[in-house]
């Protein structure tokens, strides 16, 4: 590899229905050259009518910066695609039929695979350069299938791809390997368990640098209580909001996903306000807090016992790299799995990856910031060469 080479960015893209998020990072330093949010695109009243506009949007602005895409000749565009169904266990160049089959595979994530396909069409016309696909399911293609198949009729499963798919996996691959990283040890040694804890939040256990299990399903709905999701639910909570609230069920499912976790509890959804609320005596935070808790500790106790074992707990994400209160009352109580916190380091504000748990601990419990848009350009630029 040349060292221009070394130095041309990738560009990486998550598309949204309705929002176009950027970063333009040097995969073997990291440096991000520039990076920004386009929102409200083909809202009424924007002046960005659709996803093109958005690309041009973007270039504007980088201009304004300073970047000139035309003249910097971009190595590759990584884009975020939230579902790879059965279908893509790795990232993925993308062509025609790639991309057609995003398109097919939005039956499993209509609020995302829509959007991503719409970005990708949209930045192949823009870019002529190879552009990659990376998939937030794909790390737990290695579920093994008793971890990853529901207990219903197997014609149905099939027919329909039924299976638990999990997402959030960039992150948790990424926070693995940076987790063995910081420890100084090899990631095919260590049984990890993976707290990703921001807006939406899943864990997974990690055995060697493969994920074994993890909370989120089918969809990503499923798990740990999340800001606006509900999380775990008995499914027969569908079929009894159906006969006594007379709830349809798009309206049980907004219901879980947009009014529940967090805000369905406390009234709130954000984790900062979450904790002022709760600092202030309210106890309706102090329910939604005590809620939250629990259920991480029901998730690490449960992979504890699939991993036979542990040796590193992981915090990552918005609220797992932030929130001291989370981080102590998910580790309280654990003695009996070797798993404590020291808490001048677990108080300790830092940005980068640490330990918190007490020097000489069986089982590390680490904070490692995540970095999805770094995760994606390493993977694009190792598929591009
Ligand atoms: P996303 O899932 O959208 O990527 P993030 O990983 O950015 O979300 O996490 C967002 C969550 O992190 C919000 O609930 C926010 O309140 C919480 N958060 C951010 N900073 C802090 C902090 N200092 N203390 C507690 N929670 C925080």
């Amino acid at each position: 590899m040349t060292e221009s080479t070394r130095e041309r960015p990738v560009l990486v893209l998550n598309a949204g229905s309705s929002s176009l998020k950027y970063q333009l990072v040097v995969p073997e330093t990291g440096e991000v050259r520039a990076r920004g949010l386009i929102e409200r695109i083909g809202e009424s009243g924007s002046d960005v009518p659709d996803h093109s506009a958005a690309l041009q949007t973007m270039a504007e602005r980088l201009r304004d910066e300073g970047v000139d895409l035309d003249e910097l000749s971009l190595r590759a565009v990584g884009h975020r695609v939230v579902h790879g169904g059965p279908d893509f266990s790795e990232p993925v160049v993308i062509d025609d039929a790639v991309l057609d089959r995003i398109r097919e595979l939005s039956a499993l994530a209509p609020l995302h695979n829509p959007a991503a396909a719409i970005g990708i069409e949209a930045a192949r016309k823009r870019f002529d350069v190879p552009h990659v696909a990376v998939f937030d399911t794909a790390f737990f293609s290695s579920l093994p299938p008793e971890a990853s198949t529901y207990a219903v009729p197997r014609d149905l499963a099939e027919k329909h791809q039924i299976r638990r798919y999990g997402f959030h996996g960039t992150s948790h691959q990424y926070v693995a390997h940076a987790t063995a990283d910081l420890l100084g040890r090899p990631v095919e040694e260590l049984r990890q368990v993976v707290l990703h804890l921001g807006n939406g939040c899943s864990a997974s256990a990690v055995r060697g640098g493969r994920a074994v299990d993890t909370s989120m399903g089918l969809t990503p709905l499923e798990g740990l209580v999340m800001g606006t999701r509900s999380g775990d639910v008995d499914p027969g909570l569908h079929a009894y909001l159906g006969r006594e609230a007379g709830l349809s069920l798009e309206e049980i499912d907004t219901l879980l996903n947009k009014r529940s976790g967090v805000l369905g509890l406390s009234g709130v959804n954000d984790f900062r306000e979450l904790e002022h609320r709760l600092a202030a005596g309210d106890p309706d935070a102090q329910l939604a807090f005590d809620v939250v808790a629990h259920r991480l500790k029901h998730y690490v106790g449960a992979y504890v016992a699939i991993l036979g074992g542990i040796d590193a707990l992981v915090f990552t994400a918005g609220v797992g790299e932030n929130s001291i209160s989370v981080r102590a009352a998910v580790t309280e109580g654990l003695e009996a799995l070797g798993i404590t916190v020291d808490r001048a380091r677990n108080a300790a504000r830092s940005t980068t990856a640490r330990v918190i748990s007490p020097a000489g601990a069986s089982v590390a419990v680490a904070v490692v910031p995540t970095n999805e848009e770094l995760a994606i350009a390493r993977q694009t630029a190792d598929l591009v060469g």
